[in-house]
């Protein structure tokens, strides 16, 4: 076993001492990795370090998942890594590192905080200073993707009630530790009124536990809009794992440093720390890799490990170099640089300005927060459920509605009745439209015969598992291939399904 090597050489190691599992990664990996922990040692940082592989040696020793057993143990050991870029190798058969990674060690928590450094690095949006909060585990991201005939595949949604409290409870207890004024949610629950209708409404509920920060909503689309043209509007954004993808990369991009960003994947027990950017194998090797996003990654990891002071002192002598001019080569320009610098030299020109705070950029004050976000373990409430119906989905590689409506209404049904049949959300029987594309993937809905129905407020009346089991053996012994079902259900008495369109 590799011994851990405690990188604060000046300091006298104390039992305060935290050690953090460091994989250098491919390509620029050891570069940045190198000139990030000589940065982390003089600044005199309480941490020790334990090397571990993972990455392209890993999956090219035939490690499909890019990591093995002694990694896993040294990581579950230390808590905490500090990880460099990866080389995914092309071809079929390797699996994402980062994904597994996320699901494996229950990072639910993506935090990407991106700030503008105008006039140093060139941005239109000079006074953008964002954090990003995105859900890691779940969402469309769960990978749960079925064809179901011919013409139609299905990826799930999945979004929890706990990834929810998880997630929103962090966005706003990160606030809190970071002197932060504002959370705003960003959603699409005008569409998804079930999915997305949660994330909001947790929000709600967690947010009125914290009036001492602003807090709105927003719907994802025109909220990405503002994003790229008000950035400066945004303080900390949290949403779901697609639309934070999508919007962490716009902010990034918004700042002019892709480059530069870090991020935190955050767990209940583990916490993995990156640059954004990947392995940069055309300049690898060749001492041009800009360390600043990995040095990022680092400055959060120490404030996430208690050593808030380093992390200031860090970030402060990073922004005096870049205000000084020091700048490698992807952020070099004409009009602001003052010296074009290698990874070493940047790393030589930072450590020789720890103490120093930057003249003209904001100053660093990470370690006025807290920094520590403790989060309560989900308490699962009883709930009364239902069982009201069936959605029945059907492969029929036919177009007419009206005669698949009349063929299913004159099936045995026991005690159930058609209440509709939609295709792609839309309804088409009854009363369909002659316009309405029709493909060969029909959602049947079953529901007891003795349905009561109002227009504004659908009641329906409850039925029996026996009674669903006997209208698919119904269902199937009428010829039809049945591709999938949902149960329909209440919850409390609220209903926990969505009208079709038009039902
Ligand atoms: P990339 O981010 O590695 O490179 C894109 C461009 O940005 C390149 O021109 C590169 O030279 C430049 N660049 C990136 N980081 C830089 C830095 N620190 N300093 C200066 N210039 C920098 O993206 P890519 O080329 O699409 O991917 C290369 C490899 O990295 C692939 O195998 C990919 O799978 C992997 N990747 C890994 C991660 C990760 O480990 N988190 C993330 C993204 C990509």
């Amino acid at each position: 076993m590799i011994a851990a090597q405690n990188m604060s050489t000046e300091k006298e190691p104390t039992n305060r001492l935290t050690t953090v599992a460091v994989a250098h990664g491919d390509g620029i990996g050891p570069e940045i990795m190198d000139a990030t922990l000589r940065i982390i040692d003089a600044a005199g940082a309480n941490v020790a370090f334990e090397p571990i592989s993972v990455g392209e040696a890993q999956y090219l020793s035939g490690e499909t998942s890019g990591i093995g057993k002694h990694a896993w143990e040294t990581i579950g050991r230390h808590r905490v890594l500090l990880k460099g870029p990866i080389t995914t190798p092309q071809g079929k058969g390797y699996k994402s590192l980062n994904v597994t990674m996320r699901k494996t060690l229950g990072l639910f928590a993506n935090v990407r905080p991106v700030q503008a450094l105008h006039p140093y690095i060139e941005t239109h949006f000079p006074k953008m200073d964002v954090v990003i909060i995105r859900e890691n585990e779940e969402d469309l991201y769960a990978g749960i993707e079925h064809q179901q005939t011919a013409d139609v595949v299905q990826c799930l949604k999945l979004i929890t009630r706990p990834g929810c409290e998880k997630i929103v409870r962090y966005a706003f207890e990160y606030a809190r530790a970071y002197g932060r004024k504002k959370v705003t949610c960003m959603v699409k629950d005008n569409i998804m009124k079930l999915t997305d209708g949660l994330f909001h409404r947790v929000f709600d509920e967690i947010g009125a536990e914290y009036p001492d920060i602003k807090q709105d909503t927003q719907i994802i689309d025109i909220a990405s809009a503002r994003l790229a043209t008000r950035p400066e509007d945004y303080d900390v954004i949290v949403t779901s794992n697609l639309y934070g993808d999508i919007i962490s990369d716009i902010a990034a991009e918004l700042a002019g440093s892709v480059g530069m960003a870090g991020s935190a994947n955050i767990g209940t027990n583990v916490a993995m720390f990156e640059a954004i950017h990947g392995s940069a194998p055309d300049i690898a090797g060749k001492d041009m890799a800009n360390p600043s996003g990995l040095l990022n990654a680092a400055v959060m990891m120490l404030v996430h490990i208690g050593e808030a002071e380093a992390a200031d002192k860090i970030k402060n002598a990073w922004l005096r170099t870049i205000e000084d001019g020091f700048h490698t080569a992807d952020i070099y320009s004409e009009k602001h640089s003052k010296k074009r610098v290698g990874t070493n030299e940047f790393a030589d020109a930072l450590i020789e300005r720890l103490g120093k705070r930057p003249v003209s950029i904001p100053s660093s004050f990470l370690s006025e927060g807290s920094g520590k976000i403790a989060l309560p373990a989900f308490t699962r409430k009883e709930v009364k459920k239902t069982l009201l119906g069936v959605d029945v989905f059907l492969d029929w590689p036919h177009t007419d509605a009206k005669q698949l409506g009349e063929m299913l209404d004159a099936a045995e049904k026991p005690g159930m009745k058609l209440k509709m049949i939609t295709n792609r959300g839309v309804k088409v029987y009854p009363n369909g439209h002659d316009e309405t594309f029709c493909t060969d993937h029909w959602r049947c809905r079953f529901v007891s015969s003795e349905t009561l129905t109002t227009d504004e407020n659908p009641e329906y009346a409850q039925v029996s598992m026996p009674q669903l089991l006997q209208l698919l053996d119904a269902i199937h012994q009428a010829g039809f291939d049945i591709i999938k079902t949902e149960n329909l259900y209440a919850f409390d008495g609220v209903r926990g399904f969505s009208l079709g369109q038009g039902e």
